[in-house]
């Protein structure tokens, strides 16, 4: 069976990189690529220092803009925290939630990317939910066992009407930032079991319309396979997406696969 028809969607999540010089600089390479991605979705998630100077860059551009994190208050005495209203009056449309850093530096777990998730929903925000196996995990035969743990915690309670706003992002920890990228078959198998687990809770129509990404060390050569695979909708970009060019050619990489279904 083909892949369900969506645009390939590539986020460049730029973690804690860059001073505004800097982000404006790659903002406007990203943007000077732009027409040649036009069949693309792209978004760019620069740290919250940058969200509105490159927001600004974005302006009327079609490319989207997107926040790391979120506090799951909307406001409030909570001191260094960024709330959804805030993220969506500075422009963004998207925030991740529960990235693997998040969940190995901060502390974060399923049950506070559960809240996160109703946080950003409760903004209009679109949550990148992020998840994905240890090495471990993975060696013990464990990985469609913690998928689906932190599946069922961190979506919580949604409701089918509320998935299509979700986007999910499979990001095997041991492939993220490590230059070890997941096998095209490695990653379709997991993100083929997530598809069937959104199909089971939410039925077939928001599983097949679901944006199921890969993230972990995507760089330009293996985008063109990774995307072929029918479960893998767009690429979580990190290392990568701070080079303009790189990040410009795994969009077009990925354009390349998707003009080959049609
Ligand atoms: C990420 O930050 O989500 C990521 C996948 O990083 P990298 O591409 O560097 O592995």
């Amino acid at each position: 069976m083909a892949k369900a028809r969506k645009r390939p969607f590539i986020a460049g999540n730029w973690k804690m990189h860059g001073t505004l010089a800097e982000a404006r600089a790659l903002a406007s390479a990203i943007v000077a690529a732009a027409p040649e991605l036009a069949g693309a979705d792209i978004l760019l998630i620069p740290p919250f220092t940058a969200l509105t100077e490159v927001g600004g860059l974005l302006a009327g551009t079609g490319i989207g803009l997107g926040a790391q994190d979120l506090f799951w208050e909307d406001g409030g005495a909570f001191t260094g925290q960024i709330s959804g209203p805030m993220l969506k009056d500075a422009g963004c449309r998207f925030v991740l939630v529960g990235h693997s850093e998040r969940r190995q530096y901060f502390g974060e777990t399923d049950e506070t990317v559960a809240r996160k998730v109703r946080a950003a929903l409760r903004s209009g925000l679109s949550p990148i939910v992020c998840f994905g196996e240890t090495l471990e995990a993975r060696e013990a035969g464990r990985t469609i066992e913690r998928i689906d743990a932190q599946l069922d915690r961190g979506l919580g309670d949604l409701a089918a009407g509320e998935i299509a706003s979700v986007l999910l992002a499979y990001e095997p920890v041991w492939a993220i930032g490590t230059g070890r990228t997941a096998t095209p078959a490695q990653a379709e198998e997991v993100q083929a079991h997530i598809r069937g687990r959104l199909e089971e809770k939410y039925g077939n129509g928001p599983a097949s319309c679901a944006i199921i990404l890969y993230g972990g060390s995507v760089k330009p050569s293996g985008s063109y396979s990774l995307f072929k695979e029918k479960n893998i909708d767009g690429f979580l970009v990190g290392g990568a997406s701070l080079d303009a060019g790189a990040f410009a050619a795994i969009a077009a990489e990925a354009l390349r696969a998707d003009r080959e279904e049609k």
